[in-house]
């Protein structure tokens, strides 16, 4: 039997990417699709401008847009994944909780609130608990999860697979953002051809705060933020999916590239629908990982990692994941998975 799933924001880049994941998933059934007034009453078909490149799903192209309101959502909907604009985000997705939905969202309200789990499922799954202590809070029978901004994700796998085997002090980060982590609308092409942005509105500062809370203790009342420090750079270049980042990394302990190479390789998949078979796949060329021959391993669930070496305090590294399937869509749907897996649905 399969989970009714509703999408809110569902004709966005990340909504779109949702519809493509969500269709033909073994576990879940789309049966609501909601976006902006100006979608409201369209089909699918006609109110997403479809960028991605496989077809429309043929069922959901076809069925109404309604409203961005739990009044349009049928009520054995028990999950609901939201790709909104952040301020539309923490205008209603409160209202889903309070009316009995399970939130699953990308965006970026609430990350840091101290009951709202963000978890990428194979770092911190036990973080999803927090929920038990958002419902004694705030009186909800939903429940609002977050999965961490794309750059953030990109680098975490990688860093938890460094913290576990040698204690993470520092981490430095520049990344190389592709402009579809802007939204269809974010940035202009006359903007970004033959050029690179070296601006991010508040990235920098998403990166700095998420990947030490997921990198963090729960404790069955609180999640305790790592206390590593965290300094972000981050840019915007002409790729159309897939961020990569250069990342350096101070150890406690000393900690060869090649130990690196080996935890990183090892660090545990999950066995849910969407986890990749290998989740860091770490490249021994020197030029790998790249975004356009790269983002797609693992369906797009896998983080690439290249270029490991020795630096005086720790390491340096390279890593690239693809920003809307495991940097928003594939990492809400993982969420998803590892609710109705741990009995949350
Ligand atoms: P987007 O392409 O601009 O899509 C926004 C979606 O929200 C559309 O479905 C839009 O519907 C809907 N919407 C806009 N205003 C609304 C309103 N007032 N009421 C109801 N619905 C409204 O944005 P996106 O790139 O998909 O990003 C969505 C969220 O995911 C953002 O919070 C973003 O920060 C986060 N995120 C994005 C990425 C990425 O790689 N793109 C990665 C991680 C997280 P209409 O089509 O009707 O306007």
């Amino acid at each position: 039997m399969t989970v009714k799933v509703g999408v809110i924001g569902a004709t966005g880049a990340v909504g779109q990417r949702l519809v493509q994941l969500l269709a033909p998933h073994p576990e879940f059934e789309i049966t609501a699709l909601t976006a902006s007034s100006s979608s409201a009453g369209k089909t699918y078909r006609e109110a997403a401008k479809w960028r991605i490149d496989a077809p429309v799903p043929e069922d959901v192209g076809a069925m109404e847009v309604g409203e961005t309101d739990p009044s349009a959502v049928p009520d054995d909907v028990a999950l609901v994944f939201s790709s909104l604009p952040s301020d539309v985000g923490a205008a209603v997705e409160p209202d889903f909780c309070e009316a009995g939905y399970v939130v699953s969202s990308n965006s970026s309200n609430a990350r840091r609130a101290e009951d709202v789990p963000l978890t990428v499922p194979e770092v911190n799954p036990d973080h999803l608990d927090l929920i038990e202590v958002q419902r004694d809070r705030r009186g909800w029978d939903g429940a609002l999860v977050k999965n961490p901004n794309c750059s953030t994700i990109t680098m975490v796998p990688p860093l938890a697979a460094v913290d576990d085997a040698a204690g993470l002090e520092r981490v430095e980060v520049a990344t190389l953002q592709a402009v579809s982590g802007a939204g269809y609308s974010g940035v202009s092409s006359m903007e970004i051809i033959d050029n690179a942005i070296p601006y991010i509105g508040k990235e920098e500062g998403k990166m700095e705060t998420e990947s030490r809370k997921l990198l963090g203790t729960f404790d069955g009342a609180e999640v305790d933020w790592h206390d590593m420090d965290v300094a972000a750079s981050c840019n915007r270049i002409p790729t159309i999916d897939g961020h990569l980042e250069n990342v350096w990394a101070d150890t406690a302990e000393e900690f060869s590239p090649e130990d690196a190479t080996e935890a990183m390789t090892d660090y545990p998949s999950l066995d849910l629908p969407s986890s990749p078979d290998q989740l860091i796949e770490v490249f021994e060329e020197p030029d790998r990982p790249q975004p356009r021959l790269d983002r797609t391993l693992g369906e797009g669930m896998t983080v690439s990692v290249g270029g490991v070496q020795d630096t005086t305090h720790g390491l340096q590294f390279n890593c690239l994941a693809h920003n809307t399937l495991r940097g928003a869509a594939g990492a809400s749907v993982l969420n998803g998975e590892l609710l109705l897996d741990t009995g949350y649905l």
